[in-house]
């Protein structure tokens, strides 16, 4: 899986494309989706060039992995998503209709998020 360090986060992380933070340290930034879904709609993403969550754990240390994702539950703590609950989302390529190739966890919540899936989740 080749990078491509021209996608949007890429920017986002070297400050090219302005963000709403909700948290930054030196492996990781969450920030609010532009296009929210949902009244809590954050991304955590990596600062390591990683196209998926599939590419993350292929080439990700264990430590890494085990940091990034306490992380994504120290981001849902701070938007205060545990109570009511939250739901985490990260899509792998073209069936998850992934549109954005630097790995990232979506974090929604905020009201109740229905079913799994839109529509019906049927397996046809
Ligand atoms: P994907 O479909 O790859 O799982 O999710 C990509 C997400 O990135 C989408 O929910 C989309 O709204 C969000 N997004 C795309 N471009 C930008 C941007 O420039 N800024 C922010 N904050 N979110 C973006």
């Amino acid at each position: 899986m080749t990078y491509d360090s021209n996608n949007i986060f890429a920017k986002i992380l070297r400050g090219e494309i302005p963000n709403k933070t909700v948290y930054e340290d030196e492996q990781v930034l969450a920030f609010h989706d532009i296009s929210a879904a949902a009244p809590v709609h954050v991304l955590v993403i990596p600062k390591g060039e990683y196209v998926s969550f599939d590419d993350f754990l292929g080439k990700a240390s264990a430590e890494t992995v085990h940091g990034f994702f306490e992380r994504v539950r120290k981001v849902a703590h701070i938007v205060e998503a545990q109570e009511g609950g939250y739901r985490l989302i990260t899509n792998h390529g073209r069936n998850a209709s992934q549109s954005v190739p630097h790995f990232h966890v979506h974090i929604l919540g905020g009201r109740a998020l229905g079913g799994l899936l839109p529509g019906d989740a049927l397996v046809r």
